[in-house]
């Protein structure tokens, strides 16, 4: 069918790759991205014994829009058995990634098995190639990006950390660092960077210079045109422009939502140092995904280089851990990305252990030091130590869940989760609504599949009107 590309199927065990065109039901049926990355791990499923084991199949998928210059048309999931669940998994990303991989003809990638030594995905222009590459391995997913790119140069390149190649239960995956008019970004959530990790598949580079070939392209670009012009008019997008999702700090602080200390308050103090407005006052420059005429990535300067930083980051790594400087969350943030680890979880693993110590359920006999809120020197030290899983960062690395059951006194009541996957930075005890999204998500506590807090807070709690069930 117009406009779809291959899908390849590498199989890292025995070297083989295959590329085949999509058949007409998995296109009629699933359309494209998460719906073909669940359809292909369903097929698979009676396979698989674990989320990190050879048998786990990671599907990458990117949608028809993707490449056609269509806005929003960018999102890429990464999709497998989820390492910190036991379920399906999956996380978006955007930048250019699915574009360059559309690019270069191929539309969802499938990967089983397991590299013999570490490696890399190159998808170039119509072709695959497993390339073994051990020097990889021990690097940032900063380094490595910088290495590949000096090897490809124009191409988009997903790549682990250290906590990926330790399997770190939440470990992520970076989507192109340091280019700087491209939006840095992570598929963060359930693990994917662990399941690429125990494949010892350190990245995949995609670069392709192709067109997609759309069936009726000036259809496209005039509903494409319309869809900007409602975008552009909405009363929201200059402060979209100007501050991106980091003003839902003030929003979530307004209306008693944002995390605070483990979700024990919902408002923070020092809100207005780490808000969409600190952000806008000390950000370096802005960068956007590929074909958005919103570039949401606001950028902040950290270490030696710079951080994306948004809300979720923010209430987790800042309120939830009571952080009050915007540069102490944007190094924790900063130290994610480097390292690998989902903000979400890390923000909630950590505020976990530091509630912990608040009740004298965890002492410093447990931990090597005290934990105590707001001390951001601690917060640092703890994410390497999750990320390299030493001392008592090995059991944080399996999630809030494990580290409660290890805990025990009590402590299940404040481990914020559903089914092992952390809480979004979302307090929803303002919006049963968002409590019921929280429940009900497929892959557990995630805040994209249904985002109902806004409605939900307007509306008020204790309505259960039909207007509420439609939003
Ligand atoms: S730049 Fe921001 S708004 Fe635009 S597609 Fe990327 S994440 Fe979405």
């Amino acid at each position: 069918m117009r406009g779809y590309g291959k899908i390849a199927e590498i199989d890292l065990s025995g070297d083989r790759i295959e590329a085949r065109e999509p058949d007409e039901r998995l296109i009629q049926d699933f359309i494209g991205g998460r719906g073909w990355a669940a359809y292909a791990i369903f097929k698979n499923l009676d396979g698989i014994l674990h989320g990190t084991h050879p048998s786990n199949v990671l599907v990458i998928a990117t949608g028809p829009l993707a490449a056609t210059g269509f806005l929003g048309g960018c999102k890429t999931s990464f999709a497998a058995i989820s390492p910190q669940t036991g379920i399906y998994g999956d996380s978006s990303v955007g930048g250019y990634f699915g574009y360059m991989m559309r690019k270069a003809g191929f539309d969802m990638l499938v990967i089983r098995g397991a590299a013999s030594q570490p490696s890399y995905l190159l998808i170039d222009d119509g072709s695959v190639e497993i390339v073994s590459d051990p020097g990889l391995w021990g690097l940032s997913s900063r380094e490595a990006d910088e290495r590949l790119r000096s090897r490809y140069g124009d191409c988009s390149i997903a790549s682990i950390g250290v906590a990926g190649e330790k399997l770190v239960n939440f470990a992520s995956i970076n989507v192109d660092w340091g280019m700087r008019e491209r939006r840095h970004s992570q598929a963060g959530r359930t693990g994917m960077g662990a399941v690429m990790g125990s494949k010892r598949l350190k990245a995949i580079v995609a670069r392709g210079s192709g067109e997609v070939d759309v069936a009726d392209p000036e259809r496209l670009r005039e509903v494409n045109r319309r869809l900007i012009a409602e975008v552009k008019g909405s009363p929201n997008y200059e402060n979209w422009m100007k501050y991106g999702t980091n003003m839902t700090v003030e929003w979530a602080n307004s209306v008693e939502a944002l995390p605070t200390l483990n979700f024990q308050k919902t408002s923070f103090e020092y809100a207005d140092e780490i808000s969409g407005k600190a952000v806008h006052r000390s950000q370096i420059r802005v960068s956007a995904c590929a074909n958005c005429v919103i570039p949401c990535g606001h950028v902040l300067k950290a270490d030696d280089d710079a951080v994306t930083v948004d809300y979720e980051n923010i209430g987790m790594l800042g309120s939830n851990l009571g952080l009050k400087k915007l540069s102490e969350v944007a190094r924790a943030n900063y130290l994610c990305d480097y390292y690998g680890l989902d903000t979400i979880s890390t923000g909630a693993v950590i505020g976990f252990v530091m509630e912990c110590f608040q009740r004298g359920l965890l002492t410093e006999d447990d931990v090597g030091f005290r934990v105590e809120w707001g001390d951001a020197e601690k917060v640092y030290r703890l994410i390497e130590m999750i990320a390299r899983r030493k001392g008592f960062g090995t059991l944080m690395a399996l999630g809030v869940k494990a580290v409660a059951d290890y805990v025990r006194g009590g402590s299940e009541k404040f481990a914020m989760h559903v089914k092992r996957l952390e809480i979004s930075a979302y307090d929803h005890r303002a919006a049963p609504a968002m409590a019921l999204s929280y429940a009900t998500c497929d892959i557990g506590a995630h805040h994209n599949r249904s985002w109902a807090i806004t409605y939900d807070v307007q509306a008020g709690r204790t309505s259960y009107g039909r207007d509420k069930a439609e939003k």
